[in-house]
Formats: C-alpha cells, sequence, structure tokens
C-alpha cells in the first residue's frame, strides 16, 4: 500500500513495477505479510546485472580478491563473538496510548536531524522529551526507550530447547571472518587481501518502510578487506574511490550521492573511521547505500577469543605474526537497485501523450533487446523468430508479437529497453529491419544480418 506522504513519482513508479513484473508485494494474496517485497521476472534480472557488476569489477577484475558463500544459518557462537548477541538492537519506545512501537533514534533523526544510533538509552529519552516529540501515529505520549533485538531466532533440530537456539545472520560479514584462515590457506593469499560475499541477510527492523528501502529481509554485498595494521586509512580511500566509480558506472546520477562521514560519537565502538555513500531518494531525504568501515583487528580478534584458534596471519617475508587490520566496504542489493529505478524514471510529453520511460543504463536493463514481428503471418515471423533466437543467445532479449507497434514502444519503454526491432512487410523484400532508440526514438533500417553486430557496437 502507497504511503499517503509519498510522492506521486514514487507512487507512479510503484504501480509500473507491480504492472511490468518488477516488484510484487510478498504474500500479496494474502494482503501482504511484514513488508516483504518480491522480485518479479523482470526485477530478478535488474538485480542479477547489479550483483553481476559488483562481482566483476570487486573480484573476478582484481588478483586481491575472492568469493565466498557462507550459511545463513550459524553456530549462534558467532554472535556472541561479533558482540551481536549482546549489542544488536535499537532503542524502541512505545506510545503510551496507540502502543505503537518505534525506534527512538530514527524518530529523533526524522525530528531534528541528529543521528543518535549507538547512543545510551537515557540520551534517546532525554532528547524525545527536550524537542517534545510524540508518537507519530495519533500524537501521543512516548514511555522510556528500551533494548529490541533485531536478529531473528529460531531452532535448529526436532527440538525447540535453549540448547537449539540459533539465528539468522544479520550481516553476511561475520560469515567472512569466521572461514578467514581457511580462505587465506586454502587460497594462499597474501595481505594485503580481501573475500567477497554476496546473499541474504535479515534483521527484524522495529519499523520497515519507504518501500524496499528498510525491509526485514534483504541482500547484501560484502567485502572484508585485510591489511597490514598502519595501512588501513590508504585503503579506506581506495575503497571510497572505488564504490563511488561502481555507483556511478551503473548510472546513478553524481548531484544525487554523497559521502557522509559518521562522526566520533556515532562510529561503532570497534571503528576508527566510518563513512556511508548516501543517495538523495525522492521522499526527500539522504539514505545510505553503502557503508564503508574501518574495523580495526575487532572480528578476527574477538573470533580467535571465543573460538580459542589462531587466526594470525604469518607474513611470508618477515615471517612476523600479526592479526590483519579490516577494511569493509558493505552494499546493499535492494537499496541500489531502488536508488536506480527513482533516478531512471521519466516522464516526457510527445505528441500530447505521456511517454513513460525507465532509462536506465543498457548494463542494467533487464532486456536488452525487443523483437517485434508488425503480424503473426508466417512470412513474418520465418523472418523475425530467427533473428529473435540469434539476438537471445547474445543477450537477454523478448519477442513480443501482441498489440500495436506503438503499444509494444509503451510497454519496452516502461522496462527500459534500449532497442526494440520492429519486422515489417518491406523486410520480406529489403531484407532490412528498424531499429528504434529508447531514448531519442531515432529509428534505424538496418540489414537483418546485420543486426547483431550493430547491437554489438552499442551495447558491448
Ligand atoms: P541503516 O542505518 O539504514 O539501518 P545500517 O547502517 O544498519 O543501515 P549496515 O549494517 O551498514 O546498515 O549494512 C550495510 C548495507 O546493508 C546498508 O548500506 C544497506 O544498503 C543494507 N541494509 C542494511 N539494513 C537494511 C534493511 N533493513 N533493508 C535493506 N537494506 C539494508
Amino acid at each position: 500500500m502507497a504511503s499517503e506522504t509519498e510522492p506521486a513519482s514514487l507512487q507512479k513508479l510503484r504501480s509500473l513495477c507491480k504492472r511490468r513484473g518488477l516488484i510484487f508485494q510478498g504474500s500479496e494474496i494474502y494482503q501482504g505479510f511484514a513488508n516483504q517485497w518480491d522480485w518479479g521476472p523482470l526485477g530478478v534480472e535488474i538485480c542479477r546485472n547489479v550483483r553481476e557488476a559488483w562481482w566483476n569489477k570487486f573480484v573476478t577484475s582484481r588478483n586481491d580478491m575472492v568469493g565466498l558463500d557462507s550459511s545463513i544459518i550459524t553456530s549462534p557462537r558467532v554472535w556472541e563473538a561479533s558482540g551481536h548477541l549482546d549489542s544488536f538492537t535499537d532503542p524502541l519506545v512505545e506510545c503510551d496510548r496507540c502502543h505503537g512501537r518505534f525506534p527512538g533514534d530514527k524518530l529523533i533523526e526524522q525530528e531534528t536531524g541528529e543521528d543518535l544510533a549507538g547512543h545510551p538509552l537515557d540520551e534517546i529519552d532525554e532528547h524525545i522529551r527536550k524537542n517534545e516529540i510524540a508518537c507519530p501515529n495519533c500524537g501521543g505520549e512516548l514511555g522510556e526507550a528500551r533494548r529490541f533485538h533485531l536478529m531473528f531466532k529460531t531452532h535448529v533440530g526436532p527440538v525447540e530447547d535453549e540448547g537449539s537456539v540459533a539465528y539468522l545472520r544479520p550481516e553476511t560479514a561475520q560469515g567472512i571472518f569466521y572461514n578467514f584462515a581457511l580462505v587465506q590457506n586454502s587460497m594462499r593469499m597474501r595481505v594485503p587481501f580481501g573475500i567477497a560475499q554476496i546473499g541474504k541477510a535479515f534483521r527484524n527492523e522495529i519499523t520497515t518502510g519507504n518501500w524496499i528501502f528498510r525491509t526485514r529481509e534483504f541482500e547484501q554485498m560484502e567485502i572484508e578487506f585485510f591489511v597490514e595494521p598502519g595501512t588501513e586509512m590508504e585503503w579506506f580511500d581506495h575503497w571510497q574511490e572505488e564504490t563511488w566509480d561502481y555507483f556511478r558506472t551503473l548510472g546513478l546520477s553524481e548531484d544525487k550521492m554523497r559521502w557522509r562521514e559518521h562522526s566520533e560519537d556515532e562510529l561503532s565502538h570497534y571503528s576508527s573511521r566510518t563513512a556511508d555513500l548516501e543517495y538523495y531518494f525522492p521522499w526527500e531525504r539522504w539514505g545510505e547505500l553503502q557503508g564503508t568501515a574501518s574495523r580495526t583487528d575487532y572480528d578476527l580478534r574477538q573470533h580467535q577469543e571465543t573460538s580459542g584458534q589462531s587466526l594470525e596471519y604469518q607474513d611470508p617475508m618477515t615471517h612476523e605474526k600479526y592479526l590483519p587490520y579490516v577494511v569493509e566496504p558493505s552494499f546493499g542489493v535492494n537499496r541500489t537497485v531502488l536508488a536506480l529505478l527513482c533516478g531512471a524514471y521519466r516522464e516526457e510529453e510527445v505528441r500530447g501523450e505521456t511517454r513513460v520511460v525507465l532509462a536506465l543504463k543498457p548494463d542494467v536493463a533487464p532486456c536488452k533487446v525487443a523483437v517485434f514481428p508488425l503480424s503473426r503471418k508466417d512470412n513474418l515471423t520465418a523472418i523475425s523468430n530467427p533473428l529473435f533466437d540469434d539476438l537471445r543467445r547474445r543477450w537477454p532479449a523478448m519477442l513480443d508479437e501482441t498489440g500495436s507497434i506503438g503499444k509494444r514502444y509503451r510497454r519496452h519503454d516502461e522496462i527500459g529497453t534500449p532497442y526494440c526491432i520492429t519486422v515489417d512487410f518491406d523486410s520480406i523484400d529489403d531484407r532490412k529491419a528498424t531499429v528504434r532508440h529508447r531514448d531519442t526514438m531515432e529509428q534505424d533500417r538496418i540489414a537483418l544480418d546485420r543486426i547483431p553486430a550493430y547491437l554489438e557496437e552499442k551495447l558491448g
């Protein structure tokens, strides 16, 4: 359900995403569930493109990075070591009148712009009183803040007792830390090097919202980059540059991106520096897409102490043993796709009609090329079918045979298909077809046997 305060452009984008098979409400036929969203057939393709661009840039193209896919459910001792069991909480405040529950720090941020994430409960209470912040639902008085645990709890095996408790991972990072020595030894990696992982993470957020921006189940793309102590700030700069470049190359407008440094008192206890890459969303707020954190040797040290196993690295030249420091760039798939969709949505007036275009970069677009035979007559499908078969082997492609050509263009503009090819009755004699460009709407008549090379030049 769209919220009343949502900008009109976002409401239109949401309805487009449902109509065109990008994003569906989770459990929709049961009126939805817990602000979950499902990727439809074309949304899946956009996610794949975002992940693939990330993996290509950060893993395949580098000598100092390897991949990993660790379990979602792990030994609970992982979360004891990481500190999540004790401190992965949000300050929860409850309305005395309507009993609505809210994250206290986020309420304060909305009202005053101050970020109190990680601050003690009495400071949250003090800020709520001082700024006279009331319940956003009913205006009632808010009670005292208390700690609310964000990890999803489950039981493993047939017995549901304290001994079988386990948690769904709230981040992919810890799977990298506890596998550090196994990866380093098996792959003979030398510091500095990184381990990358893409996968689902789960957080029982007190409130969700802004569509797919904050959900309880989401996907992360994380790197833990292990460096020699003392070199972490150089690497921090490197990862900030790489992050900016990744989002710019995907097609986000640089005017809508910024880095936000965490202030001293906002920093987690183990972090010596953190900066968030933020995007300016249509609900007129900056929101985090990626966080870069210098985490010192905190995580490796914690796992070493809790497991009793050495996670030290031995420098092959100096034979010195030490725990590497870590720089962590952590990205969200869902928020990246959301930012791309918001940035790509356009409405244009064309000959008295509104044209809706999803101006995604071709690399990100779910379908690269669509083939339209003007009619389903045999003499046209004898041309369009083999053309389509040839193109789909090279790029994600669609064959669209129904409706007027104008309607077919509109459908493909809305999903961001960069090139549409119409096979018409002239094609039978001249062995050419019309290639239409999404952004300029210009049309080129191209020989059928030259179309793959023509597109290769444009799409790569
Ligand atoms: P926020 O301050 O918005 O709650 P965070 O600082 O807790 O985010 P991190 O722990 O740094 O987020 O997680 C890294 C990335 O994972 C974020 O930059 C974001 O892209 C993504 N992410 C985190 N929480 C969520 C969520 N609830 N829904 C969707 N994506 C999320």
